[in-house]
């Protein structure tokens, strides 16, 4: 459908037969204008955020999300801004295969997180949203009660940017969240492959949800994802599922006692649990705070915190250098060529990357 010539082109454009919304009159959209206008300045985003302000916290978390250089400067000072007021939250990392009742699981515990008082922020990390442009996670209306809460916030996983890179932006929200005051940390991932090792780096207890009677291969739960909880639960442990999750349980629980114990010392739970029925919730989150208590009195708790922002460090190092050396001009420049010669077999790919990097060396 095309637009006559001289026509206005705009979606404000008011057909005739249909009543202007108020939006649209001569007032309201010069306030609309000016509002939008108005910039903060960085202590303003960091008051906002301090004083607990979420429509704030949330513009500030869309300048971390964003890809433009001078959003993410901002970014980077709010979050600098912040870090004297981060650390004080307990972060727990929620991984399972779809399905599995995370976003039941969520709800139904984070109601519970809430009512005994704290604040809860639920974060995700899916990388299907990278592949697909959609998102294993986001489509269906999620968590429709704790989204009503005045004490939980829900925020989406970005669905731009590589899983390095959405990793450490979900790093620094974790930080801006604790500084707007919130004490719980949830961080959601699919379990479906790399994103449960970025989320394991960022969390304090791991926990795994598994259905009964599925197997592990069908639940694509690689060993390695197992080796990282600190706690599995069997969810939908109701009905006649009950058997089969308690079944489960022992299995799991013995398979558990296998693995080495990791460097925090602690061995790992199975629980089962329903978030339909709030039947074993209470004691999903009654073994993290025994976590929380022996980590801290063995100090695991706060030496792997410090191993994980040394972790961060390097892998900001790495991303940044990464993006540094694909968006350089001479790079954009030369890569299809030298990429279509080792395509062709006249170059190595090892002599394909030498040539790329003297000249981006040579160049910066
Ligand atoms: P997610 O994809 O891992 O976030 O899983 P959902 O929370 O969306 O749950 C997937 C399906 O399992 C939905 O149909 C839920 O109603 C169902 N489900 C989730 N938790 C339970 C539970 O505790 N008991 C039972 N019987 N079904 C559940």
């Amino acid at each position: 459908m095309g637009t006559e010539p001289g026509k206005f082109k705009s979606a404000l454009k008011v057909n005739e037969g249909i009543t202007q919304p108020a939006i649209v009159s001569g007032e309201s959209l010069a306030n609309f204008k000016s509002k939008r206008k108005k910039k903060l300045s960085i202590d303003e985003y960091v008051e906002g955020i301090l004083s607990q302000n979420r429509t704030i916290l949330s513009q500030a978390i869309t300048l971390i999300e964003s890809s433009l250089h001078k959003h993410q400067e901002t970014a980077q000072q709010i979050i600098e801004k912040c870090l004297p007021y981060t650390g004080k939250s307990v972060r727990i990392g929620i991984t399972g295969v779809p399905g599995v009742g995370k976003s039941s699981f969520i709800e139904t515990l984070g109601m519970n997180v809430v009512s005994n008082g704290h604040k809860l922020a639920v974060l995700a990390i899916d990388p299907s949203s990278e592949r697909s442009g959609g998102s294993i996670m986001g489509d269906k209306t999620r968590m429709e009660q704790l989204s009503a809460q005045p004490n939980a916030f829900i925020r989406p996983s970005p669905s731009a940017g590589s899983l390095g890179g959405v990793a450490r932006k979900t790093r620094e929200v974790i930080y801006l969240c604790e500084a707007a005051g919130f004490d719980v940390i949830f961080i959601e991932t699919v379990g479906v492959g790399q994103s449960e090792v970025v989320v394991h780096s960022m969390v304090d207890f791991f926990l795994l949800l598994m259905l009964a009677g599925a197997g592990d291969e069908l639940q694509g739960i690689k060993r390695g994802i197992m080796e990282m909880a600190d706690a599995i639960a069997i969810t939908k442990a109701d009905g006649a599922n009950i058997e089969k999750a308690n079944l489960a349980k022992t299995e799991f629980q013995n398979a558990l006692h296998l693995f080495p114990k990791g460097g925090s010392g602690w061995l790992p739970k199975a629980l089962t649990c329903s978030a339909h029925q709030n039947q074993g919730i209470v004691a999903v989150w009654e073994t993290i705070e025994d976590y929380l208590k022996f980590t801290k009195w063995n100090n695991h708790f706060f030496s792997n915190r410090i191993n994980q922002s040394k972790f961060w460090m390097h892998q900001t190092i790495k991303e940044s250098l990464l993006d540094h050396f694909y968006k350089s001009h001479s790079i954009q420049y030369k890569l299809d060529h030298v990429e279509n010669e080792v395509l062709a077999g006249k170059v190595s790919s090892f002599e394909g990357a030498r040539m790329l990097l003297n000249d981006y060396f040579k160049k910066i």
